[in-house]
């Protein structure tokens, strides 16, 4: 398979380190506050990539933190730690928020067809590994402490800008929200470990440590996590492409030097969600949720679908028009594979070439709108019934779009009975309201043929009625 690797700024064939094997990990949700819809597009993306990677064959192990801690207001270590603002906007624990937010996200997340990952870890469950992992940094001579924190000295390092290309833009991602640089520090780049001081208000959740009462910082958190349960050799790493800088910058960093060899070869980024105002970030308040899209009546795996039609590295702009038209054909394509007849075994040599196509748009970094266009493919195919339904589910375990089961329940939804009588009735009511310029009785009956499901259309040749698809 073919994959954009940010190491490195180009496409690259993926090779893990094991044979067969491969150790993934993820950057998972700070939970203080529900996750952005933004936000899922990562976890949207990431999810088809480890379920491709089974697909092919791959023996995946998947890692996600939680960050419950330690994750600040800039991604530079300084400011209030988000997870306390949020404990405080609620009136609540620290601890509640985190509880509430995470059991959110994965709500979410089972809306959108989203696998759990093999390990969810918590960073508030990981002290002591964290401890130990400061102590090694420490005692190589990549770490010190200055002014009550401990902080990772860059200038160690040979190189420290792994990724080489970041824009201005993306370097300032370090030092933005107007806060102040932390004097402590020796170089610019330095980032702190762990915290026993900081300006702004006091952490509710702190922890014993050989440098006093604290808590960690937040880049500490995933090479901690990741490497106690992944070992020293991770396949691919994965994150939005706010991540890698300083995040995944600063991640690489403490590993390597805290493993003293190369840590993981495959960084893989996820363009943002943009709106309207640019990108969806959850600082801005009023951002959009799963389930605000279900008050408004949109099927989450439609959003899921809409992420799918659009290249992992492109920017993708949200837009409730677009979500119309991606509604239209998701129906369409449930209406289509319903229709299909389980009828007998299905022929594997037909669906050999239809495989091939999906697998090479999916092997060139994860394709994933030509791998939609594939089932388009199946349905128009000269091929059996069974055959299709055979390619749809394997395209499926994929594409979590819960095909099958969506046409399953529209062949099992009851037909309503269409009552030709009353309508006639009802428009020839209509009609003659109409004639005596009582517009107010023919509105209230036109409302109640809309709730019947009829639409009318006034044509020359007098009103037409359907029902609504
Ligand atoms: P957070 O909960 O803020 O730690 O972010 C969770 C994940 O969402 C990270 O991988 C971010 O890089 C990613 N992310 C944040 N904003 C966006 C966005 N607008 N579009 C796509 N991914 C995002
Ligand atoms: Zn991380």
């Amino acid at each position: 398979m073919i994959l954009y690797n940010t190491l490195g700024n180009k496409k690259m064939e993926f090779i893990p380190h094991t044979e067969g094997k491969v150790n993934m990990y993820t950057c998972g949700p700070t939970v203080y506050h529900y996750a952005h819809i933004g936000n899922l597009r990562t976890y949207i993306m990431e999810d088809v990539l480890e379920k491709y990677l089974r697909y092919i064959g791959y023996d995946v192990k998947r890692v996600m933190n939680i960050t419950d801690v330690g994750h600040l207001s800039s991604d530079a270590d300084t400011g209030e730690d988000k997870m306390l603002a949020g404990a405080k906007r609620e009136h609540k624990s620290v601890l509640e928020i985190a509880d509430f937010y995470t059991k959110a996200f994965f709500n979410d997340c089972k809306k959108l067809n989203i696998k759990t990952p093999d390990v969810v870890e918590p960073a508030t469950h990981c002290i002591p590994e964290f401890i130990k992992m400061i102590e090694v940094l420490l005692d190589k001579g990549y770490a010190y402490s200055s002014g009550g924190n401990v902080y990772f000295d860059t200038s160690k390092l040979d190189e420290y800008y792994v990724f080489g290309n970041q824009t201005q833009d993306d370097l300032a991602v370090g030092v933005r929200d107007d806060v102040d640089e932390d004097e402590n520090k020796r170089n610019k780049t330095d980032f702190v470990l762990w915290f026993t001081k900081s300006k702004f208000d006091d952490q509710e959740l702190k922890w014993e440590s050989p440098w006093g009462y604290g808590y960690p910082g937040w880049h500490i958190e995933c090479s901690a996590i990741s490497i106690k349960h992944t070992g020293e050799y991770l396949d691919i790493h994965c994150g939005g492409v706010d991540n890698a800088f300083p995040h995944h910058t600063n991640e690489i960093a403490q590993s390597e030097a805290y493993i003293g060899h190369k840590w993981c070869p495959y960084w893989f980024h996820v363009t943002h969600l943009l709106d309207a105002r640019g990108k969806m970030s959850k600082s801005k308040g009023d951002f959009l949720t799963v389930s605000l899209l279900e008050e408004k009546g949109y099927n989450p795996l439609v959003y899921r679908m809409f992420c799918l039609q659009s290249h992992y590295k492109k920017p993708l702009t949200f837009s409730y028009e677009n979500l119309d038209n991606v509604t239209k054909a998701y129906n369409k394509l449930v209406k289509k594979v319903a229709s299909l007849k389980a009828d007998g075994e299905p022929n594997l040599s037909d669906a050999q070439p239809l495989l091939d196509k999906f697998k090479n748009n999916m092997d060139n970094d994860l394709n994933t709108s030509l791998g939609i266009t594939c089932l388009y493919d199946v349905l128009k195919a000269k091929i059996s019934d069974a055959t299709k339904l055979y390619i749809i589910e394997k395209f499926d375990t994929v594409l979590g779009l819960d095909l099958i089961n969506a046409a399953k329940q529209l062949n099992e939804k009851p037909k309503t009975e269409i009552d030709t009588a009353k309508i006639e009735e009802l428009i020839a009511k209509r009609t003659e309201a109409r004639a005596h310029k009582d517009w107010a009785t023919a509105d209230a009956i036109r409302d109640e043929l809309t709730a019947m499901n009829i639409i009318i259309k006034d044509t020359p040749n007098g009103i037409s009625w359907s029902v609504k698809e």
